[in-house]
């Protein structure tokens, strides 16, 4: 059982063959909106992936909360803790041109209003076996989950994106750290990263793209683990992908399958890799498990 707290985005997409400098108009070609928000992307990677999940987030009163409310739904996320609060949901609005060079603009909206938790959200929290956060919604909200999650024995994987320098009372909750390498060297302050990530946390896993990833903790354990070859197509919430997984096959097997775990991770961010798409190209179980025993 995995419960995430997060973000919820409608990404609005258009495609042109090159991007507007300022105070110009150009004519788009394909426009198409995504649910998207690394929380809600990582609950649906979760879900797919095979855990039972629950969703603690804002959405907005607009016809884009509506939407991505059945979203949630239709991948069998649990939305008991998803809230509509009046306003707009969160947005990103994203112009993508044929070199795939893009300009995003993030609009958080609701996300912003996930303020505080409720009794019904804690004891969510404390039935699951891994709780898993980003950083796209107010950080006390993100302190008070870890805070929940501490308190009840329950798993804190928080995924440091996107990437920022993060205060002690959030780090001394976290039980396992995922980041990139541009996360690693933010949140560390220098390079070198994991040496560095291991004063503050107890256990990091470090995703390293068509390299796959790399887990350390303070027990001396070093590991890595290669990405299955794929054809990339898209890599676009890969790191969703690969996050979701792991706090699955964590909640299933604990620490002791550490190396499979990170394996299985590894097959879920190459699966999403060779599909266009983000949210719609997060791998269901048997995908990965196929990518995984390949
Ligand atoms: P992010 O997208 O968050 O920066 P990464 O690029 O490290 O994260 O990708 C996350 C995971 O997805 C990697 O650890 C790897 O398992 C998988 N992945 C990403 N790109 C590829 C690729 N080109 N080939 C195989 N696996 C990939």
């Amino acid at each position: 059982r995995v419960v995430v707290v997060g973000s919820t985005n409608l990404d609005l997409v258009v495609t042109t063959p090159q991007l507007p400098r300022p105070g110009e108009t150009v004519l788009g070609a394909d426009f198409r909106t995504v649910p998207g928000g690394k929380g809600a992307n990582q609950a649906v990677a979760a879900a797919r992936a095979g855990a039972t999940c629950e969703f603690v987030g804002a959405i907005g009163s607009d016809d884009f909360g509506v939407r991505l409310r059945d979203s949630l739904v239709a991948a069998e996320v649990g939305v008991r803790g998803l809230r509509t609060v009046p306003g707009p949901s969160g947005v990103a609005l994203i112009a993508v041109d044929r070199a795939a060079e893009n300009f995003i603009v993030v609009a958080p909206g609701a996300n912003s209003a996930l303020t505080d938790l409720t009794d019904d959200d804690r004891s969510a929290i404390a039935a699951a076996d891994v709780l898993l956060l980003q950083l796209e919604v107010p950080l006390p909200t993100v302190v008070a989950a870890a805070g929940a999650a501490r308190a009840a024995g329950t798993t804190v994987v928080l995924n440091a994106a996107p990437a920022a320098s993060l205060p002690a009372e959030l780090l001394d909750l976290v039980d396992l750290l995922v980041v990139n390498e541009h996360e690693a060297a933010v949140v560390a302050g220098r390079d070198e990263p994991v040496d560095a990530l291991l004063e503050l946390v107890p256990r990091v896993v470090l995703t390293l793209g068509a390299r796959g990833a790399a887990y350390a903790d303070r027990s001396g354990l070093r590991l890595a683990v290669p990405a299955p070859r794929i054809e990339a197509v898209d890599t676009t919430a890969a790191g969703d992908a690969f996050t979701g997984a792991l706090a699955v096959s964590w909640a299933e097997r604990g620490e002791a399958a550490v190396e499979r775990t990170l394996r299985w991770a590894c097959a879920a961010g190459a699966a999403c890799a060779q599909r266009a798409g983000a949210s719609s190209a997060l791998p269901d179980r048997a995908t990965i498990d196929a990518l995984h025993d390949a």
